[in-house]
């Protein structure tokens, strides 16, 4: 038996003003973008925004239903956008926020939504920076998305993809 471990490695900003003004820009996109979020059964609006390799920012909020697994995460609703629009382009950069949080620290996205944010970094073959942020609160930046998922399901189909 071999004892293996992961590791994890972030930067956490206290202050936006640490942060570059493309990053800055797109946590507003997020913030402006959760407070248009439809999440009536949940209470917590949470926004993301992207930017792509072309410039181009698009964002998306989370979307409920009565039919609780009917809604999408906000993570989820602009990465289906771009992917579907854009499958030649590259994500740079996904920024996620959410409103109505009791912590200091940022929201991070859930187990769905993480293993497509590693399947979009697979599939653009370079890293696609994340940053979580809270509102009044820290900032934490992630070189690359898979650092959101050690040990994701990885199929083999996928790695032999054009
Ligand atoms: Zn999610």
């Amino acid at each position: 038996m071999i004892k293996k471990s992961v590791k994890v490695e972030y930067s956490e900003y206290e202050t936006l003003e640490e942060l570059d003004e493309i990053d800055n820009k797109l946590i507003n996109k997020a913030i402006e973008i959760a407070k248009k979020s439809y999440s009536p059964y949940s209470q917590f609006p949470v926004g993301a925004a992207v930017l792509l390799d072309n410039g181009k920012i698009f964002a998306g909020n989370n979307q409920e239903n009565i039919a609780y697994p009917s809604g999408t995460c906000a993570e989820r609703s602009v990465l289906n956008y771009v992917h579907g629009n854009f499958p030649k382009n590259r994500i740079k950069i996904l920024a996620v926020t959410a409103l109505n949080t009791a912590s200091l620290i940022p929201v991070s996205p859930c187990g769905f939504c993480r293993q497509v944010i590693v399947e979009m970094e697979r599939l653009q073959g370079e890293p696609m920076k994340v940053i979580l942020h809270k509102i009044g609160g820290s900032t934490f930046v992630f070189d690359a998305a898979f650092a959101l998922l050690p040990l994701a399901f990885d199929d083999d189909i996928l790695k032999n993809k054009e």
